[in-house]
């Protein structure tokens, strides 16, 4: 690796364990690697961070080799070749960065959100002809599936997915439907509710965004998931809810569902592992899939934050375990946190449960009170950390020469029945 690339990266590093909002050292070595290193190993991985030991489908998008320069490229130069690439393409580009995104990329980012928002930022720069989605790859595909038919929607590292996502394939998923089919049947009780209403998470394949559009299902994200519960019961008597069990059970608990009401599908097993009996009780069916960001959350920690800073406001998102969302002040999906953090007073003291990226950035913007991670073992995103400037000066450089690379397409045959179930999210009213 040359003595230029390890700056790069040996920075980005350095900016994670310095600053506010971090205390510990990270959980791994290889995030002062190039994410490149890894788009070439043997067997596909999800790289250094959190995910790093979750299994990754064989069939995952494998990024090909970056070009040397882009590699060896120091900090300044991707910048100057970044700023530059974007200034010509000047409207015809809109680049998007997930608020779980390193800094070194969102700096370039024309807007910054969570999936769902960003996705719908794109709809709102019908110009542009190329969309460079710097987050991962059910957000590329869902921006695909919102966007222009003459938009290309662009991942600058394909090897960008989401192990929470993967963790929940089509295949697993109609094989689950068939099986509550023969349980269940397929006619609605006396009051006209069908017996299962799948509900996806946004952090799912567009694949099953489509099933859930075919099959009466809907979309939700971590800010509307109570909303969708209400609507999905109001239709069905019980609800298959993938990939996040967290969410799912967080959500459904907090509506007042029992815990022995929402039994867990394992995919790998009959009947997901569970009994007739279990099922047929069932009013929220939570399928066996968790962000893996969002698991290394503990309640000792929060213990830790109260016994060190006694007037903390400890606030978590639904992807946590519910053992930590219970013992937490609040819950709350991105949006929440950010809210909540701004309308504070100043000299606030909050502890954060939720990806680094974010906590740090957070503790930035709001000098006036004190932000921590909860964990202070620095361990981002794993496919977040697959972006890197290299990539996104790649991909731009490409678009000036008029080649579209990376592109994310979504087939008709599912982009079709998944708008559908976006829309019908969207349309749900509390
Ligand atoms: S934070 Fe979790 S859910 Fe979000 S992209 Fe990363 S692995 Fe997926």
């Amino acid at each position: 690796m040359s003595t230029s690339t390890l700056s790069v990266d040996a920075e980005i590093t350095l900016i994670t364990a310095g600053s506010p909002g971090v205390t510990g050292s990270t959980c791994t070595p290889e995030l002062a690697e190039g994410p490149w290193v890894f788009d070439l190993q043997p067997a596909p991985s999800y790289g250094p961070g959190a995910s790093m030991a979750d299994p990754i489908p064989s069939d995952t998008p494998r990024q090909g080799q970056l070009p040397d320069d882009y590699k060896t490229a120091s900090k300044l130069e991707l910048d100057v070749r970044i700023r530059a690439a974007k200034k010509t393409l000047g409207d015809r580009v809109v680049v998007l960065g997930h608020f779980y995104q390193r800094d070194e990329v969102v700096q370039y980012a024309d807007f910054v959100g969570d999936s769902f928002q960003l996705a719908n930022a794109a709809k709102a720069k019908p110009e542009a002809e190329a969309i460079v989605f710097c987050g991962v790859h059910f957000m590329a595909e869902t921006a695909d599936i919102l966007a222009g038919p003459a938009q290309a929607v662009i991942l600058p590292n394909l090897a960008a997915g989401c192990s929470m996502a993967d963790m929940a394939d089509i295949d697993s998923v109609e094989e689950a439907w068939a099986q509550l089919a023969e349980l269940y049947g397929t006619e609605p009780d006396a009051s006209g509710r069908v017996p299962v209403i799948p509900v996806t998470y946004m952090n799912s394949s567009a694949a099953l965004k489509g099933f859930c559009g075919e099959h009466g299902g809907i979309v939700c994200t971590s800010s509307n998931a109570a909303t969708v519960l209400e609507w999905a019961f109001a239709r069905g008597q019980r609800v298959l809810f993938f990939p996040d069990q967290h969410l799912g059970r967080n959500t459904a608990k907090a509506m007042g569902v029992p815990l022995e009401r929402m039994p867990m599908w394992n995919p790998r097993k009959a009947l997901g592992g569970n009994d007739e009996q279990g099922l047929l009780d069932a009013q929220v069916i939570l399928w066996h899939g968790f962000c893996s960001v969002h698991k290394r959350f503990t309640v000792a920690q929060i213990e830790k934050a109260r016994a060190e800073h006694p007037d903390v406001r400890v606030i978590v998102h639904p992807e946590c375990p519910m053992p930590v969302v219970d013992a937490a002040d609040e819950y709350g999906s991105t949006d929440y946190i950010t809210k909540a953090i701004a309308a504070a007073p100043a000299g606030s003291t909050f502890a954060i449960g939720t990806e680094i990226n974010l906590v740090q950035r957070l503790a930035n913007d709001y000098p006036q009170h004190t932000i921590f991670c909860l964990d202070d073992v620095i361990c981002p995103c794993s496919t977040m950390y697959r972006i890197h400037p290299g990539y996104l000066a790649w991909v731009l450089e490409e678009l000036v020469a008029g080649r579209v690379v990376n592109q994310i397409t979504v087939a008709d045959d599912v982009a079709v029945p998944a708008r559908v179930a976006l829309e019908r999210m969207l349309a749900a009213r509390p």
